[in-house]
């Protein structure tokens, strides 16, 4: 089986290697998956780098931390071979081997099987990307988001969180106001149904009042940092912010106003400890609220050979949509 897999040289630094290697190679799991389709998720750029990111712990190793396949052989009853599945998270492609191999071996708890109608190509269009951007629509919904109160804001609009969240928001009936620091992207943003461009700079400021006119109705932030702290004093009265990324940074420079004068709240969303039913509930949702042609107008054709290109621009900001590994 082929497999992209990190190795250290005699400095202790990470190189890729495309290589052939025996399933006996694989770790310990109840279940064998033949990977269709991976994907190129920001961690996966952390994975791919010479230093692991600080998530690898362990070298040889192979990263992909999300795949859709075919069930082999398994262990447990929950599954059986021909079964299409997906993973995400749990840690896969960090601590665990992923799935930039042709076949992986994993624990039964972290699959979830496909929902009807939606095929392993498109699990991973979607990926761990697009399942965190339908987790933050869900956590903003049970927060008493409704689309008749005003624009979303979504933010790193172009990248995988941001163009999923931008498609599932707009297929909702939402107003979308997308946040972008490529104005080159606007078309494509309008096409997943942005109607409002925001450009980065606008938005980027450090900022000079704590609060500022109520805006934003909601909030899909996959940037973080400065961009964060502004956005906070822009929401409206009672509304949230779903907080997923980093992209702009971790240190978050905000003050405590927007919470205490305008009851906004900031909604943490983890996509890798998810519990099962949860997860099982996210996959059905993106089945019914994402727009599959929207989705394949989001995907950027990739294999292995491509990934430690595309890993390290996807650190620099430099990937479009969806990257998208064709393993079979
Ligand atoms: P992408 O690289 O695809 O998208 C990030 C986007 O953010 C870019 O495309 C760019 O959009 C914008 N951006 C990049 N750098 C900056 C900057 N310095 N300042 C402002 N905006 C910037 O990554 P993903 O969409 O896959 O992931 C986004 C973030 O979400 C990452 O930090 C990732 O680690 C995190 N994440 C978290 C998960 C969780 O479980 N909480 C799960 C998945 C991802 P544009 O050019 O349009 O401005």
């Amino acid at each position: 089986m082929r497999a992209l897999i990190m190795e250290q040289n005699s400095d202790g630094l990470a190189e890729p290697h495309i290589k052939e290697i025996s399933e006996d190679a694989l770790p310990e799991g109840d279940v064998l998956v033949r990977v269709e389709y991976s994907t190129l998720n920001y961690k996966d750029g952390l994975c791919l780098s010479p230093k692991g990111g600080g998530l690898v712990r362990n070298y040889p190793h192979v990263p992909g931390i999300d795949f859709a396949g075919t069930v082999e052989t398994s262990e447990c009853p929950d599954f059986k071979p021909g079964d299409k599945v997906v993973l995400t998270g749990w840690r896969v492609g960090e601590v665990h081997w992923g799935g930039y191999a042709e076949k992986a071996r994993v624990k039964s708890d972290w699959l979830v099987p496909l929902p009807d109608g939606v095929t392993t190509r498109q699990a991973m269009a979607v990926g761990t990307a697009g399942f965190t951007a339908m987790l933050a629509v869900m956590a903003l919904e049970e927060h008493g988001l409704k689309p008749d109160q005003g624009p979303v804001l979504v933010t790193g609009a172009t990248g995988g969180v941001g163009s999923v969240a931008t498609a599932i928001l707009a297929h909702l009936g939402y107003e979308v106001a997308a946040v972008t620091g490529r104005p080159e992207g606007a078309d494509y943003l309008k096409s997943m149904g942005a109607t409002q461009i925001v450009p980065r700079e606008d938005i980027n400021e450090t900022i000079k009042r704590p609060l500022e006119s109520e805006t934003w109705a909601g909030c899909i932030d996959a940037v973080g940092g400065e961009m964060l702290a502004r956005v906070l004093g822009q929401m409206k009265y009672n509304a949230s912010v779903a907080a997923i990324g980093l992209a702009g940074g971790a240190a978050v420079p905000a003050t405590i106003i927007p919470f205490i004068l305008r009851g906004v709240n900031l909604l943490g969303i983890d996509s890798v400890t998810q519990p099962k039913e949860r997860r099982i509930r996210c996959w059905n949702r993106i089945a019914t609220d994402l727009p599959m042609d929207k989705l394949e107008a989001m995907i950027q054709p990739a294999t292995l050979e491509d990934l430690p290109e595309l890993g390290a621009s996807i650190l620099k900001g430099g990937v479009k949509g969806r990257v998208l590994v064709d393993l079979s």
